[in-house]
C-alpha cells in the first residue's frame, strides 16, 4: 500500500506488477527499443541508464501506455497495458517526465497537484476531502507546501519539478515512472527527491526511474537496467551493471568504479580515453596516499610520462588510477601498514625513477615507510606542498620533522600546473 493510499485502494488492486515482454518500439524507421524484457516488482526502484538516445524515455513511454510496441506485450497485474482505460492506468501509474516547463502556467501550485487526483474522482465528481488531504501530503513530501498558493509560472525549474512530483504522488500510484526527472536540479534536491523515492518503495511502490547521473543511479537503485541502442544490455545489481566493461561499451569511455569498503557505496568515474602511447625512457616516480597521488599520476601519464607509484594502498583511488594506466607499483594491502617485503620495491622504484613526486599527503604511523623512502631520493624529490604539513601529521611530530629536512633540500610547488610543468622540461 502507497504511503499516501488509503485502505481499500484501487478497484484494480493487485500489488503493481509489471511485465515487459519482447517489446520492440518504433519512430518511423528508427527502431527504439529491441526485445525489452523486463520484470518490475512493487517496492522495486529500478534505475534506467544508458546514453542519449539509448531507449530509456521509449521504455516509460511504453510501460506508461502512452506508446504501443509494435511487438511484444506489456502487462500491469496481468492485464496488457494497452487494455486498460487511461484513467483506470492513471490510478496505478504515476509518470514524472523530462520537463515541464510549458505546463500549468496559469494554475496555482495546489491546483496542478490536486489534478494527480482526477484519476480517483467519478465523472462530474468534485474533490473530496480526502483528495485534499491526499493533495496536502504530497505538497508537504515534496516540499512545496509553502508555494501552494503560487502560480507555477512564478517558481523555479527544480520548485516546479517538485511539484510535477507531488501531482505524480497525488496520483497515489503502485508504479512511479521517472523520466530524468531530477536532472535540472541541484544536487541537494535531487537527492532530497531519491531519499523520497526510497521511502516510497519502502511502502510497496515501484519506481523505474531513468537517470542520466551513473553515481545517483548507483546511490539509490536496487536494480539497474543498462540500454544501449535500443537493446538492454544489463540488468541486475549495481555492481553487475556498473562494469568497466559495460560502461566501455554503452558510452564508449573508460571507467574508474569503486566500492566503498565501509559504506558500500558506489563510485563511477567516467574518464578521457587513454590509448596507451609511447611512453618516456626515464620514469618519474609518485609516492601517493589518500587519493592525493591519482591527479598527479593522471597529469604525468597524460603528457607521456613513464610514471611509477609506491607505496599505494588498494583501497584509494590512488590505486586505481594506477590499475587503469598500467604503471609499476608497489602495493599494500588494505588496512596494512607498509610491510618491509613492499618498502624495499617502493625504494627500487625510487631508485629507477629519475625524479620523485611527493603529494601533499597525510602522514600516520602506517604509511611513515612513505615518507622515509621520499628521503632516499635525495635531489631528485619535488614535493607538491598545498597544506601546511602540521595539517597533515598524524604522527606524533616525527612526520613534520622528517619532511622540514626534506623540504630544505628540494624543489616545493604548490600547485599542480607548475609542478607537471616542471617535470616535463626536465624530462623532455
Ligand atoms: P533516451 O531516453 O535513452 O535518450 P529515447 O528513448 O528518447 O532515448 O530515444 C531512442 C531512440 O528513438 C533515439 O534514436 C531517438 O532519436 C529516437 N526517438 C525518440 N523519440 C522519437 C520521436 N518522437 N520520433 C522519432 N524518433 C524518436
Amino acid at each position: 500500500m502507497g504511503i499516501l493510499e488509503k485502505e481499500g485502494g484501487s478497484e484494480i488492486g493487485g500489488p503493481g506488477r509489471v511485465r515487459v515482454d519482447g517489446v520492440d518500439c518504433y519512430y518511423v524507421e528508427t527502431h527504439a527499443l529491441n526485445n525489452a524484457q523486463l520484470t518490475v516488482r512493487p517496492g522495486e526502484v529500478i534505475g534506467l541508464v544508458g546514453p542519449n538516445g539509448s531507449g530509456k524515455t521509449t521504455l516509460i513511454k511504453a510501460i506508461s501506455g502512452v506508446l504501443k510496441p509494435q511487438v511484444g506485450i506489456i502487462t500491469l497485474d496481468g492485464v496488457d497495458v494497452y487494455q486498460i482505460k487511461p484513467k483506470r492506468l492513471a490510478q496505478q501509474m504515476a509518470v514524472v517526465p523530462q520537463s515541464t516547463d510549458t505546463f500549468f502556467f496559469d494554475f496555482t501550485v495546489e491546483e496542478v497537484v490536486l489534478m494527480g487526483r482526477s484519476p480517483h474522482i467519478k465523472f462530474l465528481g468534485t474533490e473530496s476531502t480526502n483528495d485534499y488531504d491526499v493533495t496536502r501530503k504530497a505538497l508537504e513530501m515534496t516540499d512545496v507546501a509553502q508555494f501552494a498558493d503560487r502560480k507555477i509560472a512564478e517558481l523555479s525549474g527544480g520548485e516546479r519539478q517538485r511539484v510535477i512530483i507531488a501531482r505524480a504522488l497525488a496520483q497515489e500510484p503502485k508504479i512511479l515512472l521517472l523520466d530524468e526527472a531530477t536532472s535540472q536540479l541541484d544536487i541537494g534536491i535531487k537527492i532530497e527527491i531519491f531519499d523520497l523515492v526510497r521511502r516510497l518503495a519502502a511502502s510497496g511502490i515501484a519506481v523505474i526511474a531513468a537517470i542520466h547521473d551513473l553515481n545517483l543511479a548507483a546511490q539509490y537503485c536496487d536494480r539497474l537496467l543498462l540500454l544501449n541502442r535500443g537493446e538492454i544490455i544489463a540488468d541486475g545489481a549495481v555492481e553487475e551493471v556498473l562494469t568497466q566493461e559495460h560502461i566501455a561499451e554503452a558510452f564508449g569511455v573508460s571507467a574508474l568504479v569503486r566500492k566503498h569498503p565501509i559504506t558500500n557505496a558506489f563510485s563511477i568515474t567516467l574518464l578521457p580515453h587513454h590509448t596507451p602511447g609511447e611512453r618516456s625512457s626515464e620514469t618519474v616516480h609518485v609516492i601517493p596516499g589518500g587519493g592525493k597521488g591519482a591527479p598527479i599520476i593522471h597529469a604525468l601519464v597524460q603528457k607521456g610520462l613513464s610514471v611509477s607509484a609506491g607505496v599505494v594502498n588498494t583501497l584509494d583511488s590512488d590505486y586505481d588510477v594506477a590499475e587503469y594506466y598500467g604503471i609499476e607499483c608497489a602495493v599494500e594491502a588494505p588496512f596494512s601498514p607498509i610491510s618491509s617485503e613492499v618498502d624495499s620495491r617502493n625504494v627500487q622504484l625510487i631508485q629507477e625513477a629519475c625524479i620523485v613526486v611527493l603529494p601533499n599527503i597525510c602522514f600516520g604511523p602506517a604509511n611513515l615507510k612513505n615518507l622515509e623512502a621520499a628521503a632516499l631520493a635525495g635531489d631528485k624529490l619535488v614535493i607538491l606542498e598545498e597544506t601546511p604539513i602540521e595539517s597533515r601529521d598524524f604522527t606524533p611530530g616525527v612526520a613534520q620533522r622528517l619532511y622540514g629536512d626534506l623540504r630544505e633540500r628540494c624543489l616545493v610547488f604548490t600547485e599542480l600546473a607548475t609542478l607537471v610543468e616542471h617535470v616535463e622540461s626536465h624530462i623532455g
